[in-house]
């Protein structure tokens, strides 16, 4: 007998990979230049040239068996230093190696801080849209209760009416998701204030704390020179989670961190159970190659403006074709409405053009679907033509 909930969720791959899969085999039939790709997260930008040459340096210069052996399961401390002061000197924070825990990405920086703070009959309130995986590791790693919250599609700000309505005495954390995948949106510093208010009355409501789980992998992807606010400065009781994966384009390595302010009610504790989650998930330690390489390259980001020039490319050429949709301020993610109700149908529309997009009930938010544009922009060019066509079949333009 085996775990059936495993078996499961092994063999039913996510929607967004089954559209990846749908789209290489496509390609093979008619060539990869002729699908129009836009359903996976995988940075389309090289990571910048640090990276390579930090590589190359510790690979020459570093005993290997120093390079490649264990580190603490904390992090190497002038790593997590490294993490500190960049902090510091981007938010004005008073951060220290302390507060850092290196981590395999940010989804390991999640699994384990839903795993250190869960405790039985514990619910994670996880406001729409949302990344699909949260509700995998809260019912699965934290064994807990996701409580979905409604999107405020007129924004993709929290919708703070429904949020109210759904804290409660077994509220243990909110996850929050700025730069937002799927919608873009970035969360305002009235947002966040209010966020703030709202978690702190409730703590003192129930008499326990509410954690904030802020996941950041795309905090630095943001355009127009919007001011993203720094969550731990609203709010004590928060957790980043945070990752290289997007920033650095490096996906694959597996690097982030949890980060654990020294504001946060019984930190040294509440430190000591991330390290026993760390440890009881398996994860040893983070690579110990790629700490080194974010240590150096911290602050440094991949060439984001090429995600700003696709958002302008494609954001114009939808409103041009009659789509309707929310400007993302962030991240490479644009969520237009459907032009029918029923998002799946229009999907299914669209990939008859092998135009392949997620469709939005995935995330929470159904009538939508999500375009991830971290491609090529030439292929957005290529592509805007198609999305006109669609539009013209439903006459909305
Ligand atoms: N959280 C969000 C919102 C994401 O979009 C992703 C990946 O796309 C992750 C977490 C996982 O990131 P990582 O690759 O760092 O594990």
């Amino acid at each position: 007998m085996i775990s059936e909930a495993m078996t499961g969720l092994g063999k039913k791959r996510s929607t967004i990979r089954e559209i990846f899969e749908y789209g290489n085999q496509r390609a093979k039939i008619v060539g990869r230049e002729n699908i129009f790709d836009f359903s996976l997260g995988n940075p389309s930008v090289a990571p910048p040239d640090c990276v390579t040459e930090e590589i190359r340096k510790f690979v020459s210069e570093e005993r290997p068996e120093v390079l490649h052996g264990y580190t603490s399961a904390t992090g190497l401390e002038w790593v997590r230093q490294a993490m500190a002061d960049s902090l510091n000197s981007a938010y004005g924070t008073n951060f220290n190696k302390d507060c850092f825990y290196m981590t395999v990405g940010a989804a390991a920086s999640l699994c384990i801080v839903l795993k250190a703070i869960a405790c039985p009959g514990d619910e994670f309130i996880v406001p729409a849209p949302y990344f699909p995986e949260y509700k995998c590791w809260i019912e699965n790693t934290a064994n807990a209760k996701c409580v979905l919250i409604p999107a405020d599609p007129t924004s993709f700000q929290i919708n703070f009416g429904e949020l109210e309505k759904s804290l409660s005495e077994n509220t243990k954390a909110v996850i929050i998701n700025s730069p937002n995948n799927p919608s873009g949106a970035v969360y305002s510093e009235e947002t966040v204030k209010k966020l703030a208010s709202v978690l702190e009355d409730a703590e003192k409501k129930w008499g326990h704390p509410i954690y904030l789980i802020s996941d950041e992998p795309y905090r630095e992807i943001v355009f127009d020179g919007f001011k993203r606010p720094f969550v731990t400065k609203y709010y004590k009781n928060t957790f980043i989670c945070y990752s290289f994966s997007k920033s650095l384009s490096l996906p694959g390595e597996r690097i982030g961190y949890v980060l654990i302010p020294d504001e946060m009610e019984d930190n040294r504790d509440v430190y000591a159970a991330v390290c026993g989650a760390g440890r009881i998930l398996g994860y040893v330690n983070a690579p110990s190659l790629f700490q080194r390489v974010v240590g150096k390259c911290v602050g440094k980001t991949a060439d984001i403006s090429i995600y700003n020039r696709n958002r302008d490319v494609l954001y114009n050429g939808l409103i041009e074709a009659g789509y309707s949709c929310v400007k993302p301020q962030g991240a490479f993610y644009m969520f237009p409405k459907a032009p029918e109700e029923n998002e799946y149908a229009f999907c299914e529309k669209a990939k008859k053009y092998d135009l392949l997009l997620v469709p939005g009930t995935d995330f929470g938010c159904p009538g939508h679907v999500r375009i991830a544009y971290c491609v090529q922009t030439e292929t957005i060019e290529r592509a805007l033509p198609v999305f006109k066509k669609l539009a013209a079949d439903y006459g909305i333009r």
